[in-house]
């Protein structure tokens, strides 16, 4: 009998990018993914994302963002892959989470702000983690925002699939959509998780589990 597989969304993102026997081996054992400039700057982008919407009525200025972007941002280049990746990346999140805040109009405090969620899917024998970082109410619905460093399209696939399962569970039949941003090269996509089939879905984790957790490593015991 399997036991429950444990889906982490960065460790199945971290899979996407590199299944070699080293990345398997941290999915195993539980350990969170190698440390690398890319997890560096989502965590400055994260810290400045809760310091812009956690007050209300403070309006969300690109000069806040910069402070508080400059506040968080990696001081040490060394993981970078060089000098200029450094600074172009600097240069390129900067501009991109500046127009994206600025141009968020919502005023309501946020339903969810970096949450993380876990639930069990006990048909299929696997338990799920993400961490929502932006849910806002809108007059279509709820809008989650997620965002990433670059516009991987297996990441952003395992990113719509995971949170519209959880969107599922949590909102039930509300209009749920999800606004998928790149923070590299500006590009925003949107997707309305409430059409996305449970079927699906779960063929989706079923292929995951199947591809990276059962294969060579076998589960992950909970
Ligand atoms: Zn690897």
């Amino acid at each position: 009998m399997r036991g429950m597989a444990c889906l982490d969304e960065e460790q199945v993102e971290q899979l996407i990018r590199c299944d070699c026997a080293g990345c398997r081996r941290r999915a195993r054992e539980g350990e969170p993914p190698v440390w690398n400039w890319r997890r560096q700057v989502l965590e400055a982008v994260n810290r400045t994302l809760r310091d812009l919407f956690r007050t209300t009525g403070v309006p969300r200025t690109p000069w806040r963002v910069l402070q508080s972007l400059q506040r968080h941002w990696p001081a040490n280049p060394s993981l970078f892959p060089d000098r200029n990746t450094y600074y172009t990346v600097w240069v390129k999140v900067t501009d991109h989470l500046m127009r994206y805040v600025v141009s968020n109009r919502e005023e309501d405090p946020p339903i969810l702000l970096m949450e993380p969620l876990s639930m069990r899917v006990e048909e299929l024998g696997i338990t799920c983690s993400i961490h929502v970082q932006l849910a806002q109410w809108s007059e279509e619905g709820v809008w989650i925002r997620r965002f990433l460093v670059d516009d991987h399209p297996g990441v952003i696939d395992s990113c719509r699939y995971l949170t519209a399962l959880f969107a599922k569970r949590y909102w039930g039949e509300k209009r749920v959509n999800l606004e998928v941003v790149s923070l590299l090269n500006g590009d925003s996509r949107t997707f309305c998780l409430s059409d996305e089939s449970t079927r699906h879905l779960y063929d989706y984790l079923l292929l995951v589990r199947e591809r990276f957790f059962d294969r060579h490593t076998g589960y992950i015991p909970c």
